[in-house]
């Protein structure tokens, strides 16, 4: 049975999109120096905005009034002090949440029902919980000493999210910050800007500016700044990690992945196809931490597919302000063209793809949640990110042979592990090399829960008490 559904769209009247934005600097929209560039609603490809694009002298500027702000108030302000604007902050955006879930969506292309109930309430748990700590430094265990001022540089995956994992800890331990947020979806982090405003921050202590790798980069290596935080891709990353060394700058890293979900014969089924579902297809696969590689034990691999398939087709994939929709749009172009480029060479190495069959708008960037089988560890496809709604089927027969898999890859950022046998559960956790292992479960955060990589997927924690340490001397 076919169950159809009326369209269920979210309205866009509550924001207020302008057409052109400048930077924030030192409490204030200002005009760049440099050109402008323009964000898209991937779903539509209509143009958003023209957005200002920070040049060297911008970037100069905005760390200036962040040291200003850090050696003139914030500094000088006690935890207490500061916790008053973490929690005044984190109350607006509770109170703008509708605002900033679609304008998520439309800058972003996720679905409205992930934006509004995963991306906006946990900005808002962030800010909540970072605020909570900033009057009880001396019981984390990393010193009460700030930093000074932090260099931010995030993705788009989750671009309100990430902005939140980078500026509330930095602001709770007393450091001020330059965010720059992606190219691609600059406009949440601009409207975060106004909040700033209205909780009256203090000018400085939060700038923003707009741009692509050239403006990241200008940041990143500006000798005005002592830390340097950045969330990306492994390439940009090890670029970043060149560009520090030998300097005094601080640096987290928060990078790819290629995480396995690993599914036993003893796993509840249905529940594991779920996990499996929401691991890959959650953020159309924009996720650093995806289940990308799952592993399924051999005796149980042609029910599991089975059942995924048949899952698989009932993921409505569209317009991403629908209340309805499961599966958004695809990013950009460039990311669109990414991931078609590797499913093409997964198909031509040997492995069989199939693909949910469902309807994709004509306008706009979309690609079919994709499953491969016969995947090998040769694929490139088993090897490298995807970053996109594309799952490599692998299959195992034994628990060592499993963990071996897992571990068979240059990252190490999250797994699942899918049994009911708790004590298999520790056993296996313990053998993984990945910084967070999800138990009958996938892609659930809590911000009083550390999360990071080993290996290639970077170094350093975001989240709970260990998130202070990259924030304090
Ligand atoms: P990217 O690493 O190029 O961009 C991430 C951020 O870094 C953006 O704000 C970008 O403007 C900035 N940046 C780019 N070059 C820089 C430089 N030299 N110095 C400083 N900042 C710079 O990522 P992308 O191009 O958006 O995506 C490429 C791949 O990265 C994806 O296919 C995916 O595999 C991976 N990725 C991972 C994550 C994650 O959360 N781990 C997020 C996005 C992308
Ligand atoms: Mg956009």
């Amino acid at each position: 049975m076919v169950f159809e559904y009326a369209p269920a769209p979210e309205s866009r009247s509550i924001v207020d999109i302008k057409p052109s934005y400048g930077l924030f600097i030192g409490g204030e929209f200002v005009d760049g120096g440099g050109t402008s560039f323009k964000t898209v609603n991937p779903a539509t490809e209509e143009v958003l905005a023209e957005v200002a694009e920070a040049d060297s002298d911008d970037v100069d500027r905005a760390v200036k009034a962040a040291r200003k702000a850090y050696d003139k108030v914030w500094s000088k302000l006690s935890g207490a002090e500061r916790a008053k604007y973490l929690y005044r902050i984190a109350r607006i955006i509770q109170e703008r949440s509708r605002e900033l879930a679609v304008l998520e969506s439309i800058d972003n292309g996720k679905p409205i029902k992930e934006s509004r109930d995963v991306d906006v309430p946990l900005v808002a748990a962030h800010f909540f919980y970072y605020a909570g700590w900033a009057d009880k430094l001396a019981y984390a265990g990393f010193g009460t000493t700030p930093l000074g001022v932090a260099g931010q540089v995030i993705p788009w995956n989750f671009p309100l999210l990430m902005l939140a994992w980078k500026i509330a800890p930095a602001l709770a331990c007393g450091n001020t910050v330059v965010l720059k947020p992606a190219e691609t979806t600059p406009l949440t982090a601009l409207l975060f800007a106004e909040i700033c405003q209205q909780a009256d921050l203090p000018p400085g202590v939060v700038n923003i500016v707009t741009g692509a790798g050239a403006t990241g980069q200008a940041l990143v290596e500006h000798e005005g700044i002592d830390k340097v935080a950045f969330t990306g891709s492994t390439d940009v990353g090890k670029a970043i990690a060149r560009a520090v060394a030998g300097t005094e700058k601080r640096v987290t890293l928060e990078l790819g992945g290629k995480a396995a979900n690993i599914v036993f014969d003893d796993a509840p089924i249905d529940q594991a196809v779920e996990g499996i579902v929401n691991g890959i297809f959650f953020n159309q696969g924009h996720v650093c931490c995806a289940g990308s590689r799952l592993l399924v034990q051999e005796n149980v691999a042609d029910e599991v597919l089975a059942r995924l398939k048949r899952r698989m087709a009932t993921l409505r994939v569209g317009d991403p302000l629908d209340k309805n929709t499961d599966v958004g749009a695809i990013n950009s172009a460039a990311q669109l063209a990414r991931i078609r480029e590797l499913s093409e060479i997964g198909a031509a190495e040997g492995a069989e793809a199939w693909s949910a069959p469902c309807d994709l708008p004509t306008q706009g960037y979309w690609f079919a949640p994709t499953v491969f089988t016969g995947v090998t560890q040769a694929h490139r496809i088993a090897r490298e990110e995807i970053f996109g709604p594309v799952l490599s089927v692998l299959t195992f027969r034994t628990p060592a042979e499993a963990v071996e898999k897992a571990n068979n890859t240059p990252y190490g950022l999250s797994a699942g592990v899918w049994t009911e046998k708790g004590s298999r559960i520790l056993k296996i956790a313990d053998k993984l090399r990945a910084g967070v292992v999800w138990a009958n479960t996938f892609n659930k955060f809590d911000p009083t829960s550390p999360f990071g990589g080993y290996k290639e997927s970077g170094y350093g924690r975001e989240g709970g008490r260990h998130g202070l340490e990259a924030y304090l001397r």
